[in-house]
Order: C-alpha cells, then structure tokens, then sequence
C-alpha cells in the first residue's frame, strides 16, 4: 500500500468514522468461533495498530465484553462491527478491514484460528496458517 494513503473507514450508517496515521502493523484472516458469532461472517478480516494511530472522528464504538480480556465493539444505532481490543495489549487496537471506505487498500497476509475455518470455505492463498492464535503454526 503507498505510504501516502489515508485510510479512513466508517460503520454501515455511518455515526461512527475514523482516520488512521499511517500503516497496520499485521493483518489477518480470523476464523474462530467468537468472531463467527459476533460479526456474522465465517471468515473475519482484521487490521492491527497501536493505538495512537487510531482516531474517532466521529462518536465511537460501544464495547462488548465478550470475554475476560476481550472488548469487541459495534455501532450502537446500526450494529457493526468494528472494533477489537485485548486488555493484555492496552497498547494495540484491531479494526476490522472492511469498515475501511476501501477494503481494497489493506491485505491480510495470515490464517488464525484455522481449526475453525468451516468445511466448505476454501481460501487458496500461500498465506501462513495457525490453528489457533499467531503462536502455533500448522504444519
Ligand atoms: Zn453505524
Ligand atoms: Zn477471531
């Protein structure tokens, strides 16, 4: 991506925008199961930043407690999903890929979670796949 770019992004109604300064530093295919339920997709596709490149510019999103650590948030008025943080990496925050206003722009470059990839999705890409998080890679 040309380091030029802006990306920018919004939920589906648009209450909730942001800007990012700069690039992801990781990008990534999530197929596990509390992603599945909660974004209604199979597959996610997520963008990695530390926090300070992160800015609302419009309202922000409401979080859910979905387990011990993790905050996924949404927009309150239409139900996006938009938002994932680990209170264990205060310094990070995870935006989805396809709030951005063009998707297009960020590339996911590996699997997680692959234990969960349902049957009938086939992904035919060289990316590295990890059976659960980015720690145990699949041989
Ligand atoms: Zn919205
Ligand atoms: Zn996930």
């Amino acid at each position: 991506m040309n380091k030029k770019t802006k990306l920018k992004g919004s939920c589906l109604c648009g209450a909730i925008k942001y800007k990012i300064s700069g690039t992801p530093f990781a990008a990534e295919y999530c197929h596990c199961r509390m992603c599945q339920k909660s974004v209604g997709s199979v597959v996610v596709n997520w963008m990695d930043f530390n926090i300070e490149q992160v800015t609302w510019i419009k309202d922000q999103p409401k979080e859910y407690e979905s387990s011990e650590y993790v905050r996924r948030g949404f927009c309150a008025q239409c139900g996006t999903s938009i938002s994932f943080r680990d209170s264990r990496y205060p310094n990070y925050y995870t935006l989805s890929i396809a709030s951005l206003d063009d998707p297009s722009l960020v590339k996911p470059t590996y699997h997680i979670y692959v234990e969960n990839q349902v049957k009938w999705l086939s992904i035919d890409d060289d990316c590295k796949r990890f059976t659960q998080g980015a720690v145990k890679e699949v041989t």
